[in-house]
């Protein structure tokens, strides 16, 4: 109660570091136009004070992403005899988790929120953003060829790939690790779960002090946004939030539907009512974790599964398949590509699908757990990381959004998943749909 107590202050200030930032810039954009002062300050104040914050959430994400990654998969095959279910949840996960994030690109890619802002302006922070991030961004993922760009997930030596952010590869890499883990399970790796596990709790503690950082943070990179976007600042930020919400809706409302119907069995309607205690709670805490104790009760309780089944679903679920998470980091790293100018190809938008498909399960169920990542994914693409204050505004709000689709998605795999062991159990050979 505590820290939830002291993380409400929190969210109350960074939406006031958003507000004055926002409000300050916007004088200056209307009674200074390109004065001097501006400049100065931007250059010398707010935009230092904003770069150090990013670098720090910078500094935490690799071990954090890697931690998380290993983890999550090691426990998906964790228990023995649960071994099946825990190949069907990963392979469940990737389906549909990649088709959110398609769902979500494309509607990024055809209601385009981010365009017509003022060129000129956007080209002045990109260039700022190249000098103040240079050695963040620099040599990540620059628009590489086609089949170059499918070899390079693959690395050829990891401390390089950390060393240059390349993310995709470093996803790999834990991938992998993660795999070795399963297949060795040994006291030795054991006691290597636990370690990286640490590494986990270490790394979200940290980035939970940074965070303490933000509203002083937020306040300078709204003011460098609205000193130099002006009212248009306000249009565009608003047109974000209603294709996100309108990505996570067609998930809710229109694909989960579909696979219970089709892969369950199961009514839509009685889901929903069934599930809205965690619902409610969900969209309440914008914490997967949080309501993980809710969402076991629901499943076994309301949805009336068997309960080996859902408290492995959900358990993994609350922090590997997180489908709201997915199509956020997905509409805001193409939003602000867009906002910036930033042209991005086929093969970068691929690389963007991939990124949050892995990030999605990547990603910790505590409030705000996209951001280190979305600050990753942008300089991942050359999108100024800036953007990402603009972003941080109006986050709570989309957060309780998102994780309420985490939570609820995280029911649905629960029901799918416990439909096809229940049909395999009576008739073995046609356990046929995500069988391995
Ligand atoms: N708050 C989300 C969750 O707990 C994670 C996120 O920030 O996207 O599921």
């Amino acid at each position: 109660a505590d820290s939830s107590a002291h993380h409400r202050r929190l969210q109350w200030q960074i939406l006031i570091g958003f507000i004055v930032g926002l409000v300050a810039g916007l004088v200056a954009y209307t009674f200074a136009p390109g004065a001097p002062w501006v400049d100065f300050v931007v250059t010398y104040i707010t935009g230092p004070v904003g770069q150090i914050f990013l670098r720090l959430l910078f500094m935490l994400v690799i071990p954090l992403l890697f931690a998380a990654l290993v983890v999550g998969i090691a426990e998906m095959g964790e228990i023995r005899s649960l071994r099946r279910v825990g190949i069907r949840t990963l392979i469940y996960t990737v389906i549909v988790s990649s088709i959110a994030v398609v769902i979500s690109l494309a509607a990024v890619n055809i209601l385009r929120p981010g365009d017509g802002v003022d060129r000129a302006a956007a080209n002045d922070l990109l260039a700022q953003g190249a000098a103040g991030a240079a050695s963040i961004v620099e040599a990540s993922a620059e628009s590489k060829a086609g089949v170059e760009q499918v070899l390079a997930i693959v690395p050829s030596n990891i401390v390089t790939a950390m060393s240059e952010n390349d993310i995709l590869a470093v996803m790999f890499f834990a991938l992998f690790f993660g795999i070795g883990l399963l297949l060795v399970q040994t006291p030795r790796t054991a006691m290597l779960k636990s370690a990286i596990e640490g590494v986990f709790e270490v790394a979200m503690r940290l980035i939970g002090l940074v965070i303490r950082l933000a509203p002083i943070a937020i306040f300078c990179f709204m003011f460098n946004l609205s000193a130099q976007f002006g009212w248009d600042l306000l249009a565009k930020l608003a047109a974000f939030v209603g294709v996100v919400l309108l990505a996570l809706g067609i998930q809710m409302f229109g694909v989960f539907p579909l696979l219970l119907k089709f892969l369950a069995r199961k009514s839509p309607v009685a889901f929903f009512r069934e599930t809205r205690e965690a619902s409610v709670m969900a969209f309440s805490t914008a914490s997967s974790n949080a309501t993980l104790p809710t969402a076991l009760r629901v499943a076994e309780n309301e949805l009336r599964l068997p309960p080996r089944i859902s408290r492995f679903v959900l358990t993994i679920g609350a922090t590997a398949n997180q489908n709201g998470t997915a199509m956020f980091e997905g509409v805001t790293v193409l939003f602000l590509a867009q906002f910036f100018g930033v042209e991005l190809d086929l093969g970068q938008q691929a690389f963007v699908m991939l990124i949050c498909i892995l990030a999605g399960i990547g990603t910790a169920g505590v409030p705000g757990g996209s951001l280190p990542v979305i600050a990753l994914i942008m300089g991942g693409v050359g999108v100024p990381p800036e953007g990402i204050g603009l972003i941080l505004g109006v986050d709570r709000f989309l957060d309780m959004c998102r994780t309420t689709l985490n939570v609820v998605g995280d029911l649905v795999a629960a029901t799918v998943i416990s439909a096809g062991a229940g049909a395999e159990e009576t008739e073995p050979a046609a356990g046929a749909y995500l069988a391995v």
